[in-house]
């Protein structure tokens, strides 16, 4: 086995950190941070206070189509998409800025985290295997994490149509962020449509450079 540069190794246990503060678990570590599991585990453990979660990622892509889900879903998604294409970021510093971004934007409404890193991960691994995709709202413009495969036409997210009981759950109704739409502006809805999304969707499209 050739010995690691020391830089290199660094580099590794810094990532590692970054990931686990983010709520990472061991079976991500394993395949993005070039360490073994001994090491990955007893940093967990001095990081965390406990040791990593056991058992497999158990997520099925309907958990993104619920109400609330699909709209934390499609707010993350949206900044990752432009953090690929616009900061020219690979994808996993993508997906660790643009969760710290979503994560911020959430907080900073005083609002609960819907998405977890896991569940952000595993949303961008579903959309690489073509198992999910953005469709655009025909009503407000907004893109929205749908099915693979669903069609395009005519499709309205869950804000512009959502459930009759959305918002009723204890939390949901503060927890919900708005999307930014294609052209950057949301178009008012009433009230009724859209709950409390607006000033939320104001202040991501604040937040995107
Ligand atoms: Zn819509």
């Amino acid at each position: 086995m050739t010995r690691k540069s020391v830089l290199r190794e660094v580099r590794e246990v810094q990532l590692a950190i970054e990931l686990i503060e983010l709520g990472a678990r061991l079976q991500f570590l394993e395949a993005e941070v070039d360490l073994s599991r001994e090491r990955l585990i007893r940093l967990y453990k001095e990081l965390k206070g406990v040791s990593p979660p056991k058992g497999l990622l158990p997520f099925s892509t309907d958990w993104y189509m619920t109400w609330l889900a699909n709209i934390h879903s499609s707010m993350f998604y949206n900044m990752y998409q432009f953090m690929l294409t616009h900061a020219n970021e690979s994808g996993l510093q993508a997906l660790i800025k643009s969760y710290r971004l979503y994560s911020e934007q959430i907080e900073s409404q005083g609002s609960e985290i819907v998405l977890d890193f896991t569940r952000a991960y595993t949303m961008v691994r579903f959309f690489d295997s073509d198992m999910l995709q953005l469709s655009t709202c025909c009503r407000c413009g907004g893109k929205f994490v749908a099915h693979a495969h669903d069609s395009k036409n005519g499709y309205v997210c869950v804000l512009c149509r959502p459930p009759s009981r959305a918002g009723k759950a204890r939390g949901a109704k503060r927890a919900a962020p708005g999307i930014p739409s294609e052209s950057g502006l949301q178009k008012p809805a009433s009230p009724a449509d859209r709950p409390e999304a607006a000033p939320a969707g104001r202040a991501l499209q604040a937040a995107l450079p």
